[in-house]
């Protein structure tokens, strides 16, 4: 297990800096690279480890007009109840307040911006709920958390559907479109904009018939939504084969699938096993088998019930104003119509078709080889087989034995480098006045050049019982403009599961966990940089198909050479730097069959939105069509969509995965050519100006062409998956 102590005494800003801080026992601050005293008459200096801690930055985030603070988070279970109650009673009663007000005569101030200003405290506490229930140590805290999200959940439904609210918000519409309200603009015009989308969104300007009647059908849907997935959940379906039938497959799958007649059992429902058999047994019959079980889980229930919700998805947005369901559910997002979407990825299938149709050439002569057949072609059943035989064949990289040069220390120490000098920030590592577990690391961000105080990130890096078991960043404070005019600092949290270091090793990552480090710090700094005046705009809060471009881009930060020889170096002998060849081998490895994987995505994506563009009979046929279209003919007779849980919830949403890689990749390529490449600090600036700092509170359409400098397109992510 690595200490405690040993995370201390790394202080990676101070790594950062060519001045050490003084050990004096005094509070020091880092402003331009020089440790300043920073202690006001009176404020006494009672950090521990002499780490600075929040009231050393007092004086400092005075001068800068700047609210920096750090929540509680360190609530009993018995009290978060009431903390939650106090905040939703007190803003009920400001927002019945507010609603009472006559709509003839109010003002935006007095309405829309004071509905934000009322939500600010519940948003925060639901940040900090869901911080709570997915970190804290004790199993009560937890639960309780949990409940309390759900409680929260339920006001925001009953908040949308305020109509004293709305009439009030109407009545503001209809002033200002007869010009007797000051012009909105900026952010005022966007909040405004955007509350009576999503007032049309929600019915409210349809008469009280219609009105009626769409909520009967957006309950209906719920239920037939529920069904659905009720279906996919109790879905089971095992297959069972003979060891030699299965030949091929890993021994420990045929161990641990062992039934007491000695054949073995194939969980069809469960997916490592389903992969198991996909990607590894060599006779086609039982790769075909198992397919065509698995995309006829839950049809005879599911596929009717399919139809009956994209048929019924279709009305609702016919009812409120929509060609289909794709252009409702697009409307606030990036690619904005259904008809956008479709062209995105249409674009995409034919860039992909010299890469895709090369792959499977490959795959296919692998097969002919194997078989003796010279007219054997790749079916839906064969390519993850002959995939995994030409990466065992070409591609044998150790990507374990390479942990010894991602020391999970010198990692973080290298990107907070290029972080801080990209974005021309400075971390210094603090004292949080809470710690939910020991291990717990916490920095504030300050700005290089003028010392103000920008924002707050913890490091939660390593697993434990109960805590949230994958990698996120959670906001804990959103950022805003106080209504004194102060600049409300954001704190974000990185909630990680790396593998702590085992007896006298070090914590060691995986290449694919220092791609992930640095994208989820990408999330930490969109949140930090923000300096909306609304809260509703403040960092992550965009659009869902653009929210992962702007970190997802710095993945490509992991695979530079240049950048990964300022940190990847074995840990046993730091004179060995990682051989760029090692990572140019791991990129072909990944490059070797990606267009494969992106026309599967393709596939998923088109007839996600297909079937949502409305006069759908056969919602199944049209997933299985998208399918073949974009890969291999999917088994006659399957509905593939029966068995597919992402129709509910991120329905006419799956584009949005690729959507975003292709900004992620557009936006990537202004640092490829700018003089410093990654390190560019004049681009990374404008990215902190034209993304980082708006959040949401404009367009970000506009933003990434800003940003761009010319429209976005998706040349740069095919060059990126190795199509010139
Ligand atoms: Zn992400």
């Amino acid at each position: 297990m690595r200490c405690l102590s040993s995370l201390l005494l790394l202080s990676l800003a101070f790594a950062a800096c060519a001045n050490p801080k003084p050990n004096d026992g005094r509070a020091y601050v880092l402003i331009d690279g020089k440790w300043e005293p920073l202690v006001e008459s009176g404020e006494p200096d009672l950090s521990p480890q002499n780490l600075p801690t929040l009231q050393d930055f007092a004086a400092i985030s005075r001068a800068h007009q700047v609210a920096l603070q750090l929540p509680r988070l360190d609530y009993s279970a018995a009290e978060i109840g009431h903390v939650v109650d106090d905040i939703l009673d007190t803003a009920t009663t400001r927002l019945d307040t507010i609603a009472a007000q006559d709509p003839a005569t109010v003002t935006f101030a007095d309405s829309f911006a004071a509905i934000d200003e009322t939500l600010f405290p519940v948003v925060q506490i639901l940040n900090q709920l869901w911080l709570m229930k997915e970190s804290r140590v004790e199993d009560d805290i937890r639960l309780a958390c949990n409940a309390e999200v759900q409680k929260m959940d339920s006001w925001f439904v009953d908040l949308g559907y305020r109509e004293d609210l709305y009439r009030l918000a109407d009545g503001f519409r209809t002033a200002y479109e007869a010009g007797k309200r000051g012009e909105l603009t900026g952010e005022d015009l966007k909040l405004y904009q955007d509350a009576m989308r999503d007032y049309r969104r929600a019915g409210f300007d349809l008469d009280a018939a219609t009105r009626a009647e769409v909520a009967d059908m957006q309950k209906k849907l719920s239920e037939l939504a529920n069904n659905f997935d009720t279906n996919i959940t109790n879905a089971a379906v095992a297959l069972s084969f003979t060891t030699d039938q299965l030949e091929g497959v890993p021994e420990s799958f045929l161990e641990s699938s062992r039934q007491d007649d000695g054949t073995h059992q194939v969980r069809v429902t469960v997916t490592p096993d389903y992969m198991a058999v996909m990607s590894s047994a060599r006779r086609e019959e039982v790769r075909r088998e198992t397919n065509r079980a698995r995309y006829s889980v839950a049809m005879e229930s599911n596929g009717p019930l399919l139809n009956e919700i994209v048929q019924l998805r279709d009305r609702i947005a016919k009812k409120l104003g929509y060609a289909n369901w794709a252009d409702y559910k697009i409307e606030p997002k990036m690619a904005g119509t259904g008809q956008a979407a479709i062209d995105f990825c249409e674009d995409l299938m034919k860039g992909l078709q010299p890469k895709f149709d090369a792959e499977v050439a490959v795959l296919t002569k692998l097969k002919r080889q194997e078989t003796g057949n010279q007219t054997a072609q790749i079916h839906w059943w064969d390519f993850r087989y002959y995939q995994n035989m030409m990466m065992k064949r070409d591609f044998g990289v150790d990507t374990e034995a390479m942990r010894v040069y991602f020391q999970l220390d010198r990692v973080l120490d290298g990107m907070f480098e290029i972080y801080q000098h990209i974005f021309a920030v400075r971390f210094t590592e603090m004292e949080p006045p809470y710690k939910w577990n020991g291990d717990l690391r916490c920095f504030l961000v300050s700005d290089a050049e003028t010392a103000e105080p920008l924002g707050i990130f913890y490091l939660d890096m390593f697993p434990r019982p109960g805590k949230y078991n994958h990698f996120a960043q959670f906001d804990v404070i959103s950022g805003r403009t106080e209504p004194d005019g102060r600049r409300r600092a954001p704190v974000a949290a990185l909630v990680c599961n790396f593998t702590p270091g085992v007896a006298g090793e070090p914590a060691l990552m995986s290449h694919s966990e220092v791609e992930t480090i640095f994208h989820e710090f990408g999330h930490a700094m969109h949140a930090i940089l923000s300096t909306t005046k609304y809260n509703s705009f403040a960092g992550g809060s965009v659009p869902r198909d653009f929210v992962e471009a702007p970190s997802q881009m710095f993945e490509a930060w992991a695979w530079d050479a240049e950048v990964l020889q300022r940190f990847a170096v074995d840990y046993r002998d730091p004179s060995k730097k990682l051989p760029p060849e090692l990572i140019k081998k791991m990129e072909a490895a990944q490059k070797a069959t990606i267009g494969l994987a992106e026309r599967r995505q393709m596939g998923l994506a088109l007839a996600d939105l297909r079937m949502h563009m409305g006069d759908v009979s056969d919602a199944g046929q049209v997933c299985n069509d998208a399918n073949s279209e974009a890969l291999f003919a999917i088994p006659e007779g399957t509905n593939f969509a029966a068995y597919w849980g992402h129709l509910t919830g991120y329905d006419a949403g799956y584009y949005g995965y690729a959507w975003a890689d292709s900004i992620a990749a557009d936006l990537a390529t202004v640092f490829e050519n700018a003089p410093d490449r990654f390190l560019d600090q004049g681009i990374g600036l404008r990215l902190r100006r034209e993304i980082y700092q708006r959040g949401g509170s404009r367009d970000v359409r506009e933003g990434v062409r800003a940003f761009l400098g010319r429209d976005p397109s998706n040349e740069a992510f095919l060059r990126f998956l190795g199509i010139e």
